[in-house]
């Protein structure tokens, strides 16, 4: 294993499962990671692409491309920044965004969600509750070297890890009582 695919500690704030957080620091967090991160890469954070971030951050559950279009619409009116942007531009902002770690794809939605660990490369575990869509990143940490080595062991070669567990977060379970 090469040093740089060795699973890397992610810990995602415990605060994305409570409904009541201060959720306006989490996007400031976020913001000014991705300031840092693509300054040291010099990779090039423009206006578009800090918007389309921050519309991401938006709340911890996944936005699907779409919504993303017409929030980034809705957004631009108001700035009077100008008209719509191509629906290719946005994807290829998003593709920009998750190139940098700064967002992940959920797979199963084909919705994106911030990271808020985006300084090391890292795979995106997830929680997702069925109820309030939030989505609660996981660290792949030994799960991550286990399904290597056993896609090792039958010659695999694998491109692409998607875990991702449906259920219900612990705001969620409170609001309506536990499962039957
Ligand atoms: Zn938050
Ligand atoms: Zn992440
Ligand atoms: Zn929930």
């Amino acid at each position: 294993m090469s040093k740089r695919e060795e699973p890397l500690p992610v810990t995602t704030p415990a605060e994305s499962f409570d409904h009541r957080h201060d959720h306006e620091m989490c996007v400031a967090d976020a913001l000014h990671a991705a300031e840092i991160i693509c300054a040291q890469r010099g990779a090039r954070l423009t206006d578009l692409r800090r918007r389309v971030l921050e519309l991401v951050w938006d709340s911890h559950a996944p936005i699907g491309a779409y919504e993303l279009i017409d929030k980034l619409a809705k957004a631009r009116t108001e700035d009077g920044t100008e008209s719509r942007v191509a629906p290719p531009t946005v994807y290829r902002t998003l593709d920009f965004l998750i190139a940098q770690g700064l967002v992940h794809r959920i797979e199963s939605r084909n919705a994106f969600v911030g990271c808020a660990r985006p300084e090391l490369p890292h795979r995106g575990y997830f929680l997702i509750c069925e109820t309030c869509g939030v989505a609660h990143e996981l660290e792949g940490g030994a799960l991550d070297a286990d399904l290597r080595s056993r896609a090792r062991d039958l010659d695999f070669e694998v491109r692409r890890i998607t875990i991702e567990m449906a259920g219900r977060c612990p705001a969620c379970q409170a609001a309506t009582g536990a499962p039957a």
